[in-house]
């Protein structure tokens, strides 16, 4: 008889629960430390899954989005090709003023044909010291001829009216 009280005397009774938080452990509450403790470890039960608490909104989202995921459709929508693009660069040259007018046109004409503009770089002609500017874009391969005559003719309008 008086075996069965070691195990049993620290505690009162013992009326174990599984967690609130579905982490399968079965918990019960311990009112000298007025907190939970774990059946099997008999130590403090620091819940796995406390942080995401509202576990009915979680099971209802998990359904939701699976209900709604609409497989095939995504897929051949990733898979539709994009168009073929055409990298070029133009070279810019002249004061600061120039080239400045000339990157906004040509990035203007980029972005009306659907392309994109990658970057720059520049230079310094050590002679004279007018800048170069390169500046490396891309259009849909359809569009090249158009968006360099645009572009040409564009330049070449600035560079009389400068003259
Ligand atoms: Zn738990």
């Amino acid at each position: 008889m008086s075996n069965f009280n070691t195990t049993s005397n620290q505690n009162q009774n013992i009326y174990p629960k599984p967690c609130a938080y579905n982490c399968n452990i079965q918990i019960y509450w311990n009112t000298a430390t007025n907190e939970y403790r774990e059946v099997f470890t008999k130590k403090k039960h620091i819940c796995p899954n406390r942080h995401n608490k509202p576990t009915t909104t979680n099971t209802a989202n998990t359904a939701a989005t699976t209900t709604t995921k609409p497989n095939h459709h995504k897929k051949s929508f990733i898979s539709q090709p994009k168009p073929k693009m055409f990298n070029s660069f133009e070279l810019l040259q002249g004061s600061f003023d120039a080239i400045q007018k000339k990157y906004e046109i040509l990035s203007d004409i980029v972005s009306e044909y659907n392309g994109k503009v990658h970057g720059s770089q520049r230079d310094r002609d050590p002679k004279t010291g007018l800048i170069d500017l390169l500046v490396y874009y891309e259009v849909p391969l359809g569009q090249r001829e158009e968006a360099k005559h645009k572009f040409d003719n564009y330049i070449r309008n600035i560079v009389s009216s400068q003259l």
